[in-house]
C-alpha cells in the first residue's frame, strides 16, 4: 500500500448492500450532511433516528441521488457510484440503473392518483424495466396480496385509507425487487389507528431478511426490527449501534435527551 493509498478506496466487499462513507450535502451555505458514513449488509435494517432537520431525509435522497452530494462516496449493492469531484454524478444511466436496486417510500404515499393500483405497481417494470406486461401483472399480484390489497387491484388510490396507500406505495417499491428498500418516516403522515398495518408489512419484509434502510420517529419498532441504529445528530452520527444498546445504554448525552423527548 502506498502512502497516497487511502483505506476508503477499497472496494466494498460483495456483500455490502449500502456503503455510505464520508458524506457531505450541502444547500447553499447550509451544510447539512457533514461527513456520514453507515455500511449495510445484505438482510441488515438499519434505523435512522434523529430530531426535525438532522439530515435523515437528505441523506436517504442522496443515496438515490434525488439530491446530489456535495461530496463523497455511495456504493450500492457492490456497485459505486461514479462522482464528479463535485459530487455530480458522472453517468447518469448508471443513476438510472441504480434507482432500480432501490425501493423508495416516503412519508407521503406518493402514488400516481389517475392510476389504479395495480397500474401504480407495474409501472416501472414495464416501462422502465421492460418486463413483459402479462408477467409484470401476476408479480404486481402476488404484491398486492401480500400486502393485504389484493380486492384493490382495480381501485384508484383516493379510495383507499391513507394505510391502504401506503401498503400499495410499498408493494410498488417491492415491485423491481430492489436490493435495498429505503423508508422514509413512512407512517409518520398517517393516522395512529393506521400506523400498525404499516408497520406489520414493514416487520414482515425484514423478517424475509430483506435489507432496509428505515427513517423512523418510532421508536420502540426501531427496536425491534433493526440489528443496527444510527443517531444523526446536526448531519452527523452521534452513535451508532445495536438497538439494546442505542435505546437501552446510549451514551451519548444528546442520545439520551433526544430519547426522552420522543420515547
Ligand atoms: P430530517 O429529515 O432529519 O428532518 P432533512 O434532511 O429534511 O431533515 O433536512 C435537513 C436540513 O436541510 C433542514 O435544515 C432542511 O431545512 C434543509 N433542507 C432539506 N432539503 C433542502 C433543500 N432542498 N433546500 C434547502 N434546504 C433543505
Ligand atoms: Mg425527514
Amino acid at each position: 500500500m502506498t502512502a497516497q493509498t487511502r483505506q476508503t478506496d477499497a472496494p466494498a466487499p460483495a456483500e455490502t448492500a449500502i456503503l455510505v462513507e464520508d458524506l457531505h450535502k450541502s444547500f447553499g451555505t447550509l451544510e447539512v450532511l457533514k461527513g456520514v458514513s453507515l455500511s449495510a449488509r445484505k438482510g441488515d435494517v438499519v434505523a435512522i433516528i434523529g430530531g426535525s432537520g438532522s439530515g435523515k431525509s437528505t441523506l436517504l435522497r442522496c443515496i438515490n441521488f434525488l439530491e446530489t452530494p456535495t461530496s463523497g462516496r455511495i456504493v450500492v449493492a457492490g456497485e459505486e457510484i461514479a462522482m464528479r469531484a463535485d459530487g455530480s454524478p458522472a453517468n447518469r444511466r448508471q443513476i438510472e440503473r441504480i434507482r432500480t436496486r432501490l425501493g423508495m417510500v416516503f412519508q407521503a404515499f406518493n402514488l400516481w392518483t389517475h392510476r389504479t393500483l395495480l397500474e401504480n405497481v407495474i409501472e416501472v417494470p414495464v416501462y422502465v424495466l421492460k418486463t413483459p406486461r402479462a408477467e409484470a401483472i401476476s408479480r404486481a399480484r402476488v404484491l398486492l396480496d401480500r400486502v393485504g390489497l389484493a380486492d384493490k387491484a382495480d381501485t384508484f388510490p383516493a379510495f383507499l385509507s391513507g394505510g391502504q396507500q401506503q401498503r400499495a406505495a410499498i408493494a410498488r417499491a417491492l415491485a423491481v425487487d430492489p436490493s435495498v428498500m429505503l423508508f422514509d418516516e413512512p407512517t409518520s403522515a398517517l393516522d395512529p389507528e393506521l400506523v400498525g398495518e404499516v408497520l406489520t408489512v414493514i416487520r414482515d419484509l425484514a423478517a424475509e431478511g430483506r435489507t432496509m434502510l428505515l427513517v423512523t420517529h418510532e421508536m420502540k419498532f426501531a427496536r425491534e426490527v433493526a440489528n443496527h441504529v444510527v443517531y444523526l445528530f446536526e448531519g452527523q452520527i452521534e452513535e451508532q449501534g445495536p438497538p439494546d444498546q442505542l435505546f437501552g445504554a446510549p451514551k451519548s448525552a444528546r442520545l439520551k435527551q433526544f430519547l426522552q423527548t420522543v420515547g
